[in-house]
Order: structure tokens, then sequence, then C-alpha cells
């Protein structure tokens, strides 16, 4: 389950920005999971609720997540569409490989709220 290490470099992350923020405890927080990242949203969900009750997590801390499909970008037509198979990157509109990826990878988080 690789979502846990995923979880762990985020609240890394996240605790350091707490720090530099002086917020001493964090009550909501925000992903952007591109489906690249093959991270499920249960499984972060689980990974979250084992690691909030450590600080600086308030332990009913709220994890939103938002999943951002996969999105290519034809390299000779520009046209872009969503990808539906994550290992196939066919133009729709032209039948090209060579395929951009504008989207999909992203594992960041939007924002968190504390106090
Ligand atoms: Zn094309």
């Amino acid at each position: 389950m690789h979502e846990m290490a995923l979880m762990e470099s985020l609240v890394e992350v996240l605790s350091e920005e707490a720090k530099k923020h002086n917020i001493r405890q964090i009550h909501k927080v925000k992903l952007i999971v591109g489906q690249l990242t093959h991270a499920l949203p249960d499984a972060l969900q689980f990974a979250f609720s084992v690691l909030r009750q450590y600080p600086p997590f308030s332990p009913e801390a709220d994890l939103q997540i938002e999943e951002r499909e996969t999105r290519g970008r034809c390299q000779s037509c520009s046209a872009e569409f969503a990808v539906e198979d994550n290992y196939l990157f066919i133009c729709p509109q032209c039948g090209g490989l060579a395929v951009d990826i504008i989207q999909g990878r992203e594992l960041q988080i939007d924002f968190f709220e504390g106090d």
C-alpha cells in the first residue's frame, strides 16, 4: 500500500508548513490527486486517519480529496483529451502517438486550515 508512504511524506510537508505559519493544530487538509499517481482515495483516507493521531493534527482533522483525471495533449494537432486507459496515449482526433501528459500526475496539497 504505497498510499501510507505518500501520506507520510505529505504529512511531513504539512508539519513544516504549519510550523512556518505558527499553526499548532491542523483541522482540515485538501489534496489534489491525479489518476496517474495510482493513489486510492480510500487508502489515503485510511492512512490519514492513522497519521492525524499525532501533532500537528487535530485527531478529528478532515481530509478532502479532489481527484483529477488523466489528460493528454497531442503534439501533432494540439487536441486535448481525457485518457481513458492510463497506459494508452493515442490522440482521438488524428491518431497521433506523441502525446504530452498535461494532467494526472498531481499529488499536491491544495490548502490546509488550522489555528
Ligand atoms: Zn492529434
